[in-house]
């Protein structure tokens, strides 16, 4: 068990385009299982390789489903449209509205390097588009629809907390 540290917002490595995973490796892995570690410790749904700053196509995603180690993944469908809330371990502090398809059809190779199909929906497949987007480079706050302020997200917390009631 290892935590990493996250790296944050204006660190040229969450810039770049991640290359393919060749080696499915002990060292493979132990990074799967780091990142697992970081992203619980964080209280975060998801963390990719550059969050890391390790440059490779690795992601791991938790929304409440149970974990997902996903290597090389790939979008190769999407459906329908969903706006909702987003923030970033890697820009602590600001959240935003950001519109996504509603399903996606993700192909990724698991720990070992074998083939997986997964279609996820709402939450799972917004976290997987975000997730996929650091591969490339790209951050929430590049295609966010608008920011959301302290207080509407405190009213928005209020709110969820008051329908678990
Ligand atoms: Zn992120």
């Amino acid at each position: 068990m290892a935590i990493r540290k996250i790296v944050e917002i204006g660190d040229d490595k969450l810039r770049k385009v991640c290359k393919p995973v060749e080696k499915f490796d002990k060292r493979l892995k132990q990074l799967l299982d780091d990142m697992a570690d970081t992203m619980y410790h964080a209280d975060g749904v998801g963390l990719e390789g550059p969050q890391v700053g390790i440059l490779r196509r690795v992601a791991v995603i938790d929304v409440g489903e149970g974990l997902f180690k996903m290597v090389n993944p790939v979008i190769v469908e999407r459906e329908g449209e969903q706006s909702g809330m987003e923030g970033c371990l890697s820009v602590p502090g600001r959240r935003g509205i950001v519109t996504r398809p509603n399903v996606v059809t993700v192909e990724y190779q698991d720990e070992n390097g074998e083939p997986v199909t997964l279609q996820v929906s709402e939450f799972f497949a917004r976290a997987v588009c975000h997730e996929l987007d650091h591969l490339d480079g790209v951050l929430y706050v590049d295609k966010m629809d608008r920011e959301v302020s302290d207080e509407e997200y405190q009213k928005y917390i209020d709110e969820a907390e008051e329908d678990d009631e």
